[in-house]
């Protein structure tokens, strides 16, 4: 399945996203990844980082999702610096399934960060 048809075949919310079907924050975007401002910000910033294509989570990802992951996490510096959270710093976390408490089926990378954070 190509990336447009895997977009089209999405049932997700970020599917929705992801067709423009309904809006968002977008902070970057090129042809692998999207980040856009998350809708109930657990920060005081709070973006998402996703791979257009959907991967369940990361225990979904196969071998040949290696460059999208690849890609994904060497944009992060790029996208935290937009998002305005260079100074600070930030936390990157990625729920994976239920007892993580994942609700949207399509991986997803949490960017925090816009204050100081309560230790893990
Ligand atoms: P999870 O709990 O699956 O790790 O994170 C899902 C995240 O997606 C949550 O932080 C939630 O606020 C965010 N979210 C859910 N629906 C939407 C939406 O329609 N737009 C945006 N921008 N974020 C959403």
């Amino acid at each position: 399945m190509d990336l447009k048809q895997n977009i089209e075949n999405n049932p997700t919310i970020f599917g929705k996203i992801l067709r423009g079907e309904i809006p968002a924050d977008k902070v970057y975007e090129d042809e692998l990844i999207l980040s856009f401002r998350d809708i109930q910000p657990k920060a005081k910033i709070h973006v998402l980082v996703i791979p257009k294509k959907r991967i369940v989570d990361l225990r979904e990802a196969k071998p040949e999702d290696a460059e999208i992951l690849g890609h994904l996490m060497a944009k992060i510096p790029e996208i935290a610096a937009k998002a305005g959270l260079t100074a600070g710093g930030f936390r990157l976390v990625a729920n994976n399934g239920d007892h993580a408490g994942q609700e949207v089926p399509h991986l997803h990378y949490h960017l925090l960060g816009g204050e100081e954070l309560q230790k893990l």
